[in-house]
This record gives structure tokens, C-alpha cells and sequence, in this order.
């Protein structure tokens, strides 16, 4: 690579990363293809896709193939944490998520609005495939992310993002998977949701305890 080229690629990874921390585009969102945001920078793919591809690295991005790619994190310091994380028990993961878990739907219940408690419905409505998920390895899925997004904690959500992509390693590898059928998870959603629109942080956060604990075990 040239040294311009290369400085190109550089500003290019500084420009996606300023349009994600600034909040152009959301946690959990899909960026424009690369031929828009080539068109957009005025770089070529090539440029885009090696931006794209470091800022994945980061933990920022996801590409999820022929879906497009999704922002995972608002900062690179989940990639970071993920990494450390990964390097501790999968019990003691999983221990440090329930407390996440918990605190969040804590937060929620006390905090959501109408609009974040219809979103969390629609993706509860729409997640008929948790298993299948699981077994792709990308519990714990829509419903939870949104969730703890739901908490209103930045903080909160970036370590909780920074968990998961740890976890995926363990579930890929069946080393972590669910212990509940998907209609016993479809029911401690349901009771969540409720919990969560009713503005009833102790039944909210003791669902989530309870949920905690089975829908994700160490199966070693
Ligand atoms: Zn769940």
C-alpha cells in the first residue's frame, strides 16, 4: 500500500468511526452498503471494505453475511474487553451476564418509554427462531440486546455487548447452549415484556434472574 493509500484508508476508518460514536447510526443498525459509502467518501470499495474490516476487528462492526453489516458497539473498547473477557471461565461469563442482565431489566422496567417497550414486542414477536439461533451461535439474540439498551446505561450495554461476543465462542463450540425448549424462552419473555411494560422493576429483574440461569448453561 502506497503511503497515501494508506492514508486514505486511515481517514476512512476515522470518518465510519466518528458516524458510529456520534450516533448517525444506532447500536444494532445496518450501515449503507460499501457502494453507497464509497459514493458517500468519495474512496472505492476496496478503501471501505478494509475500513470495515478493521473496524470489525474493533468489535464495532459485524458484517453478517449477505445481510449487510450491523454496528455492535459504540466504541472500541468492547473488541478490547471481549478479548479479556474470553480469556476467563465460561461459568464466570456467564455469571457476570446475569448480573447484567438483571440490573438492566431492572433499568428498564423502571425507565422505558412506549416506543422501546413496542420495539422490544415487535422482537419478541418476531424471534420464532431462538434455538436455530442459538445453534448459529448468536444468542442471545435481538430480545436481549435491545433490552439492555433499553436500561438507558451506555456503560451498561457495552460491557453486556462485550459478554456476548465472548460467549459466542462457547456456543459455536457447544461448550455453552440453552437448557429451556424454545417455548420455556418465549415464556420468560413474555413474562419480562410484561414485567418491563408494566413499570415493575422487581418482577422484572427476577424474571430476568430465573431466565438467567437457564437459557444459557455450561454444558462441559
Ligand atoms: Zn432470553
Amino acid at each position: 500500500m502506497t503511503a497515501m493509500g494508506s492514508e486514505r484508508a486511515r481517514e476512512t476508518v476515522r470518518r465510519l468511526q466518528a458516524d458510529i460514536t456520534s450516533g448517525r447510526w444506532p447500536v444494532n443498525s445496518r450501515i449503507p452498503t460499501e457502494a453507497e459509502l464509497a459514493a458517500e467518501l468519495g474512496v472505492g470499495r476496496s478503501t471501505i471494505r478494509e475500513a470495515v474490516r478493521s473496524l470489525a476487528h474493533l468489535g464495532m462492526l459485524e458484517p453478517a453475511p449477505g445481510r449487510g453489516t450491523f454496528v455492535r458497539s459504540l466504541s472500541p473498547v468492547s473488541g478490547v474487553l471481549a478479548d479479556f473477557a474470553a480469556a476467563h471461565s465460561w461459568s464466570d461469563l456467564l455469571a457476570v451476564r446475569k448480573a447484567l442482565e438483571v440490573q438492566a431489566a431492572a433499568l428498564a422496567a423502571q425507565q422505558a418509554d412506549a416506543a422501546a417497550i413496542e420495539r422490544l414486542r415487535a422482537a419478541h414477536e418476531s424471534d420464532s427462531d431462538v434455538d436455530g439461533s442459538v445453534e448459529r451461535g448468536q444468542a442471545p439474540g435481538q430480545f436481549h440486546s435491545l433490552l439492555v439498551e433499553m436500561s438507558g446505561n451506555r456503560l451498561l450495554a457495552e460491557l453486556y455487548a462485550a459478554l456476548v461476543r465472548a460467549l459466542r465462542g462457547g456456543i459455536l463450540r457447544g461448550a455453552v447452549s440453552s437448557d429451556q425448549s424454545a417455548g420455556e424462552r418465549r415464556g420468560d419473555h413474555a413474562a419480562l415484556l410484561a414485567a418491563i411494560a408494566a413499570g415493575n422493576p422487581a418482577a422484572a429483574a427476577a424474571v430476568a434472574s430465573s431466565h438467567a440461569d437457564r437459557d444459557l448453561v455450561v454444558t462441559d
